[in-house]
């Protein structure tokens, strides 16, 4: 059986869901298809920190109010260096006012709602690629397998990678990959009745070249989670939750474990594998975790996922249908995701050997503590709402300048603690 569409997805979880609803809304016929069974079948492994500068992919897919009313926590964040708190008190652009927390068995069955309710696309679950079709140097087709073992293929204009981490279409077609090192390792559990200092903000602690955060969930859960460095992992081996509860004893503002209670095994990765592709390879679009898988520390995948997926539809659904426009579109698409992206993944990947925060990062920290307009800025940046060079400006380089210089002046005492 062959189809033709005009797109194919491969994926139909944050950056294929996104791509396929808002190339489907432009009046184009869409192919989706993916390896999980159903809502059921929902992403096992991430913590679901998804910062604010996909709130507005979020409102235009109309998932916001959905996210809402299932219980997701519209989240912002304080940080915790030796230097003291890092908040944000600054003004906030309603378009990126905040992000979500929320658990991967409520998301993706929402994402999958997203995509059922588009009549210009063709969903098949229970259905895995196994073959790329090539014409002419570009990639125009996928072959999949049904759950019952069937064959099938499908022809369109463009095919669209969103088949996650280590995406097996991006190793059929051969796309490049620059893999990263990263050093620490990562365990996570949710807990009740853990209430939280910061009510419904979430903490985030760097501890030497370690870091911890404390999420509020939906259906009132707390997470714990920990980033360790490697060379500690044996210490963790033997118990690991007792470890990760131990990890929290003692910070500033710690959770009150006191009534809390697992919600949930323990989670995470031993060994994480980050790298990054190119957006665009042989007429194929990647996006989301297809593209790149930035140390999931940074809590960025899941905002990745879905404005690359947005920019893709803006810039390629209007071209799609002429082949030349869309290789023009494509690679405007592929320019796009690397002028917002490229930045933030270099000072990402840079922080994940497990080294511990450098000069630069170090003299950031305490003017954020001082001065509340840097820490405003550095909020911004870390939400992945401004570039690297929009917050390393001149104006925000002489402001960290002069509070490190005031701080030497007062050796080093620390300015304000968490209200
Ligand atoms: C430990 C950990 C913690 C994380 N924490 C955060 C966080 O706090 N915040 C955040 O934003 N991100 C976080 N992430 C990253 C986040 O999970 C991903 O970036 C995000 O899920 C990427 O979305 P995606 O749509 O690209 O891929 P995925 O969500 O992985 O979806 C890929 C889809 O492709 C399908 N698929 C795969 N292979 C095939 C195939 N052969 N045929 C058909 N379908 C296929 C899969 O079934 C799946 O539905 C974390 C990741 C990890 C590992």
């Amino acid at each position: 059986m062959t189809n033709q569409f005009d797109v194919i997805v491969v994926g139909a979880s944050v950056g294929g869901a996104t791509a396929s609803v808002l190339l489907a809304r432009q009046g184009l016929k869409v192919l989706v298809i993916d390896r999980k069974r159903g809502a059921e079948d929902y992403k096992r492994v991430c913590t679901t920190f998804i910062q604010r500068s996909a709130l507005p992919t979020i409102r235009k897919l109309g998932l916001k109010d959905r996210l809402d009313a299932a219980g997701a926590v519209q989240n912002n964040a304080v940080f915790w260096t030796e230097y003291g708190w890092i908040k944000d008190d600054g003004p906030r652009d309603p378009e990126t006012a905040h992000g979500y927390s929320v658990r991967r068995q409520v998301l993706d069955p929402l994402l999958l709602d997203l995509i059922a309710a588009e009549p210009n696309i063709t969903l098949h679950l229970g259905a895995s690629l196994t073959g790329l079709i090539e014409d002419g140097g570009l990639y125009r087709g996928i072959e999949w397998d049904d759950a019952s073992g069937a064959t099938h293929a499908a022809r369109a204009s463009l095919v669209v990678l969103a088949d996650g981490r280590n995406s097996p279409g991006a190793k059929l077609a051969g796309v490049p990959t620059r893999n990263r090192d990263n050093q620490r390792f990562v365990y996570y559990s949710y807990y009740t009745d853990m209430p939280l200092k910061t009510g419904k903000v979430a903490q985030f602690w760097q501890v030497g070249r370690d870091m911890g955060f404390a999420y509020p969930f939906d259906d009132g859960l707390t997470m714990l989670c920990s980033f360790v460095t490697q060379d500690q992992h044996e210490a963790w081996a033997p118990d690991r939750r007792a470890a990760l509860e131990g990890f929290f004893k003692g910070l500033p503002e710690a959770p009150d474990q006191s009534a809390a209670q697992p919600a949930s095994e323990m989670l995470g990765m031993r060994k994480l594998n980050d790298y990054a592709r190119p957006a665009v390879w042989k007429g194929l679009a990647l996006v989301g975790d297809a593209c790149m898988s930035c140390d999931p520390m940074s809590g960025v995948g899941c905002g990745f996922a879905f404005q690359a997926a947005d920019w893709l539809a803006e810039e390629v659904g209007p071209a799609l249908g002429a082949r030349g426009a869309t290789v023009a579109a494509l690679e405007r698409y592929r320019r796009k995701h690397r002028k917002f992206l490229a930045g933030h993944e270099y000072f990402i990947q840079d922080a994940s050997n497990g080294r511990a925060p450098n000069l630069l990062e170090r003299m950031i920290s305490r003017a954020a503590v001082a001065d509340a307009e840097v820490a405003h800025r550095l909020h911004l940046f870390i939400g992945r709402v401004t570039r690297w060079n929009e917050f390393l400006s001149p104006g925000t380089l002489a402001r960290i300048l002069r509070a490190n210089i005031a701080y030497a002046m007062k050796k080093g005492e620390a300015f304000h603690a968490l209200p």
